[in-house]
């Protein structure tokens, strides 16, 4: 059942967390700052069902028997999560747990307003209530100052847990008044663990994928979900082997075909496009330093393309990549866009990178 240390590779924090429940002195607010993926909105849950959990006492219950010495000597570290209220909050069932996430990009003050009329209410039935109000950072202006109003005067046996992603994007106002604790983005030794032990992944493709991840256990584990090697092999194949050796009107049939391909399936397509320009990138790296390109499972073929390739083309195809990508997230017509990217990289060959006018 998930304690503390189930939180994958931040001992820091963990500790930080375990002291405050073991000392029983609950403070009104937290602030979890971290990237996206390393664990803050578990630790959060697991914070929630700490303070709540059945089998640990506090000082501040009436009904305790125990002295509050013995209490802190007793009370475990982590919850039980078991008792009826470890399993409501595990189930997001409990009332008295609440969760504030933004709409359409932010936190509004709407939603910070109707907050503020439920903490005026006492707890349902939870030891501590807890409000936890993820992406804090995303508080536009006035739910922001809102916001202010509940940490200036907290609400009785209510804590308040936000997340955000760095110190510096909160007002300071709000930063001041929360017990900051920071979450590193995972080590990548972690990472290919988790992928390796957790999810099965053959070591060599973990490793690659815990580089892409860069320290989010959350993007880790969705390029798993989406089948990124897959897509990786698939993506190779058109722009690769199978269009190489074409003649170029050949070449640009293949790749407009594929560029079609990819422009109706959406959900692969920042995935897809991600691996086209890591690709590019590394035969841009290779030559230089080997050691240091992300799809070392295919230095071999890094190597051979790197050397029949001029690294004016690759950065030209890498530019070509990168504009597409913000234009598509820029919401400009996929389709389109990436028939000029595709275009582009019609325009030289691996085998000779000779600029083929078209
Ligand atoms: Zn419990």
């Amino acid at each position: 059942m998930p304690g503390f240390e189930s939180i994958v590779d931040q001992e820091k924090p963990v500790r930080l967390l375990s002291n405050i429940i073991q000392k029983g002195k609950i403070p009104h607010a937290l602030l979890f700052t971290g990237i996206e993926g390393v664990g803050k909105r578990k630790a959060a849950n697991i914070f929630a069902m700490a303070c709540n959990c059945l089998a640990a006492t506090f000082p501040n219950q009436l009904f305790s028997d125990q002295s509050n010495d013995h209490a802190e000597k007793e009370r475990p570290s982590s919850p039980c999560g078991v008792c009826k209220s470890c399993r409501k909050i595990i189930s997001g069932n409990h009332p008295d747990v609440i969760s504030i996430q933004p709409e359409k990009a932010h936190i509004r003050i709407g939603q910070i307003r109707d907050l503020c009329r439920m903490l005026v209410m006492k707890p349902y039935e939870a030891r501590y209530r807890m409000v936890i109000i993820s992406d804090a950072h995303t508080l536009n202006p006035e739910a922001g100052n809102a916001m202010l109003k509940a940490l200036e005067e907290p609400p009785d046996r209510t804590v308040l847990v936000l997340t955000a992603h760095h110190l510096h994007d909160l007002l300071p106002t709000i930063a001041s008044r929360c017990q900051h604790i920071r979450f590193n983005p995972i080590s990548h030794d972690a990472l290919t663990d988790v992928l390796v032990t957790k999810e099965g992944v053959p070591a060599q493709e973990a490793d690659l994928l815990a580089t892409l991840a860069k320290g989010s256990l959350t993007r880790a584990l969705s390029l798993v979900a989406s089948g990124w090697i897959e897509q990786r092999e698939w993506i190779l194949r058109l722009i690769g082997k199978e269009s190489l050796g074409q003649s170029p009107i050949d070449r640009v049939t293949t790749l407009l075909a594929f560029s079609e391909k990819l422009a109706q399936e959406k959900d692969r397509l920042e995935n897809a496009l991600e691996i086209l320009k890591i690709w590019f990138r590394d035969l841009m790296v290779y030559p230089l330093s080997p050691d240091r390109v992300v799809n070392k499972d295919l230095s071999q073929t890094l190597k051979q393309l790197s050397e029949k390739t001029k690294t004016d083309d690759l950065i030209l195809a890498y530019d070509a990549i990168q504009l597409a990508q913000k234009k598509i997230s820029g919401n400009a017509n996929p389709r389109l866009t990436l028939d000029v990217m595709m275009m582009k990289l019609t325009e030289f060959n691996h085998e000779k990178s000779r600029r083929h006018p078209i």
